[in-house]
């Protein structure tokens, strides 16, 4: 189906559930997020607040479907805390910039209303991954820019730019596949282990040293700059970032195929280079082949969540 016609045709209602609505239940399955920013504007922009997500109840968990392995024993170098105060700094400096230039989505955008529904969604499941995640205060934010962009940060700060969702012209379950791609970053704590290597290379202090103790990188994590908005993971990070990403997202109903449909449009966007997350996601067929690949691995989990959701 062409994208661009199916946008056309959609009105700001069919596009996005009615507050605390089930998407499942409404048929927004497969509908475009991408939308009305523009139209709307951002008029409210200065009543606007990050609202931290209330947390449902950790369901139940079977054991990871994708393969990931255990995470890298380099991040402890860097203290977790440290880390994630480091980043919530950021982020609520990021967000102040924003809305200097009226550009943070008011808490009734139905865009950032959408896309703190699919967080409330992916939340409960991505608990499980790391301990640490039951005492994050998510957040999530959406910023109008043109710039095709998402993360999240350590302790679970969620941000997306309009730009990935209107040129990518994302549905809610391809939007859902980038936030539990953002999201298992962050509980997979790739930013830590890449500020643990940056800084220890950078201080000259071999790593063997401070795995052993013999070296104090705690103090560096408050003194990070803008950094954490901007690192660029390794690839094998961002093959767990996928995976992980998937197996959240199909848990949560999502469906896993959007993971596919998704990179195939990051692909065609990327085509003339690009910034933000088009030059620090680099797309190609082992990626999607990757994902394919692993779809049938959380076939199961889906359909058991897509049943539950009536
Ligand atoms: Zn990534």
């Amino acid at each position: 189906m062409c994208d661009a016609k199916r946008l056309a045709n959609v009105r700001n209602s069919d596009v996005l559930p009615a507050p605390g609505a089930d998407p499942r239940a409404d048929g927004t399955q497969g509908r475009p997020l991408a939308a009305t920013l523009r139209r709307r504007g951002f008029l409210q922009a200065t009543s606007a607040t990050a609202t931290g997500l209330a947390l449902a109840a950790l369901p139940s968990v079977a054991p990871a479907q994708v393969d990931v392995g255990s995470a890298s024993t380099l991040r402890k170098l860097i203290p977790a805390g440290q880390l994630e105060e480091a980043a919530a700094q950021q982020y609520r400096q990021m967000l102040q910039q924003a809305a200097a230039k009226n550009a943070l989505a008011p808490d009734n955008h139905p865009q950032l209303q959408a896309l703190r529904s699919i967080a409330q969604r992916l939340i409960p499941y991505a608990l499980p991954w790391n301990e640490r995640a039951k005492s994050w205060r998510w957040e999530v934010n959406l910023i109008a820019s043109k710039q095709i962009n998402a993360f999240c940060m350590p302790g679970g700060k969620i941000a997306f730019y309009t730009g990935i969702l209107d040129d990518l012209k994302l549905s809610t379950d391809e939007a859902a596949m980038i936030m539990g791609h953002e999201m298992a970053h962050a509980l997979r704590e790739h930013a830590r282990e890449r500020v643990a290597k940056t800084q220890a290379t950078s201080i000259g202090i071999s790593i063997g040293a401070q795995l052993l103790g013999l070296g104090d990188l705690g103090h560096i994590a408050a003194n990070l700059g803008g950094q954490l908005l901007t690192l660029k993971f390794s690839r094998d990070d961002e093959t767990e970032a996928d995976l992980v990403g998937l197996e959240l997202a199909a848990r949560a109903a999502y469906a896993p195929q959007a993971s596919v449909t998704l990179w195939q449009k990051m692909t065609k966007a990327s085509g003339g280079g690009g910034m933000g997350f088009l030059s620090t996601h680099p797309t190609g067929p082992d990626r999607i082949e990757s994902l394919e690949a692993n779809v049938p691995k959380v076939l199961k989990l889906y359909e058991q969540a897509r049943r539950k959701a009536g």
